[in-house]
């Protein structure tokens, strides 16, 4: 093992391509910003506690993907593994759901960790933007993050990307079905540790990916066949609004997704550029999430986008993002007194917001205009003691490759106009 190399199942964002995450997270921020919804930040760790009753103890996340440790002080912890628990802890903890009115509706950003399998599009640190609408109960508010979602990746120019959509029923039908359910996998040829999952989760079966499984779950029951009217209901109008917006999706009765906490409306973004790890995004209404941590009753609904993935998706659609250089200009100094005259005038563009590099290190003409080149910049700023002595810098346009002089005093007015 190198000392320079990140850990198993991480990796680095690096420039440029680090621009690119910058404005995806961006990118999906922005909707929601447009819509209401106030940023949130919570630690990137809590207690381990948090996540085993807001996550559930029978996931994959808690069992098996969680960084749980003890710290020297004996607390419990684990490092975040996904948001929406965290989230709700803070709004319960600061009383937000008390100030005002609900829904509380909540955007983040930020790094999550899972010990998994390391592949591409499954890593063990990663970057999702998430969005929390806590404490209404209204189909609005589901087709509004759905919508939200959606606008987010077509506004990214990604096209090859589906919305599943599912009802997970209430705590009045779901059990109904979960027993019929468990009637009907106990009937069939499963390992050891799906039979015990029968037992435990069995609606997470339906979520298994092994061919072998999928073949026998043909003809299980449908959990759309036992919602109670309400769910019903509510399950059609979430589609109607949906249909409304114009914003197409699948229905998929056997989605379910991995978290214990869901209620209702669940859903998922798949692309299908993407391979195995084709979900770029899931969410849904999670009613009964706040009294399991031991809140009120806040019923409460949200998603949380992949980053990583959603930058894998534009790479299969082969989509490169509009992202302006980051420098406007670059000043090339030739000589000490150009330098220090050079440097000021940097300092007094960057003040005026103008996006400005300045060539260090004594570098000549050549070397120096190489940087220049690769910084982007449209204009480059070059002075010589000559220049100086005639109180002109050289302004050299970098597409053209035509120089004018500029007197000292005029080059950020000169550059303002030109760079629009
Ligand atoms: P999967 O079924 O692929 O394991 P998940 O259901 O565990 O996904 P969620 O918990 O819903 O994922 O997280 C929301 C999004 O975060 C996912 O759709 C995905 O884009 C991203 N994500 C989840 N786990 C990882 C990971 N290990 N590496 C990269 N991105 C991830
Ligand atoms: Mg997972």
């Amino acid at each position: 093992m190198s000392t320079f190399q990140a850990p198993k199942g991480t990796y680095d964002l690096l420039p440029p391509d680090s621009a690119t995450y910058l404005a995806v997270r961006e990118a999906i921020a922005a909707p929601l910003k447009n819509s209401g919804y106030g940023y949130i930040e919570t630690p990137g760790f809590e207690n381990v506690e948090l996540f085993a009753r807001g996550v559930g103890e029978s996931t994959d996340i808690v069992t098996k993907e969680m960084y749980a440790f003890e710290t020297k002080g004996g607390d419990k912890l684990a490092l975040r593994p996904e948001g929406t628990a965290s989230v709700l802890r803070a709004a319960l903890e600061a009383n937000l759901h008390k100030a005002g009115n609900l829904p509380v509706k909540l955007w983040y950003s930020g790094s999550y960790y899972r010990y998994e399998r390391p592949q591409k599009g499954r890593y063990r640190h990663f970057s999702q933007v998430g969005a929390e609408a806590i404490g209404a109960e209204d189909p609005a508010l589901d087709a509004e993050l759905i919508i939200l979602a959606d606008q987010a990746y077509r506004s990214l120019g990604l096209r090859n990307f589906r919305i599943l959509l599912n009802s997970l029923g209430c705590r009045e039908c779901r059990p109904v079905y979960r027993a019929a359910l468990q009637d009907f996998l106990r009937g069939l040829d499963l390992d050891e540790d799906t039979r015990r999952r029968i037992e435990i989760n069995p609606l997470r079966v339906l979520d298994d990916k092994r061919e072998t499984v999928q073949k026998q779950l043909v003809g299980a029951p449908a959990l759309s066949d036992y919602l109670c009217d309400a769910c019903r209901a509510y399950h059609k109008e979430v589609r109607e609004l949906l249909a409304a917006a114009g914003v197409a999706f699948e229905d998929d009765v056997k989605l379910v997704r991995g978290l214990d906490y869901y209620t209702r409306t669940t859903f998922e973004f798949v692309h299908d550029g993407l391979g195995s790890q084709s979900a770029v995004g899931g969410g849904g209404r999670y009613d009964g999430l706040s009294e399991m941590i031991g809140g009120p009753a806040l019923p409460s609904v949200g998603w949380a986008l992949g980053v990583d993935r959603t930058v894998l998706a534009l790479e299969a659609e082969g989509i490169e993002l509009d992202i302006p250089a980051s420098t406007s200009v670059y000043a090339v100094p030739l000589g000490e007194e150009a330098r220090r005259v050079l440097f000021g005038v940097v300092t007094e563009l960057r003040r005026a917001g103008v996006a400005t590099d300045f060539s260090y290190g004594g570098k000549g003409l050549k070397g120096a205009m190489k940087n220049a080149n690769r910084s982007g910049a449209r204009y480059a700023l070059v002075a010589g003691e000559r220049d100086l002595a005639e109180g002109v810098v050289q302004l050299k346009d970098m597409e053209s490759g035509e120089q004018e002089p500029v007197v000292l005093d005029a080059v950020l007015e000169t550059l303002r106009a030109k760079l629009g």
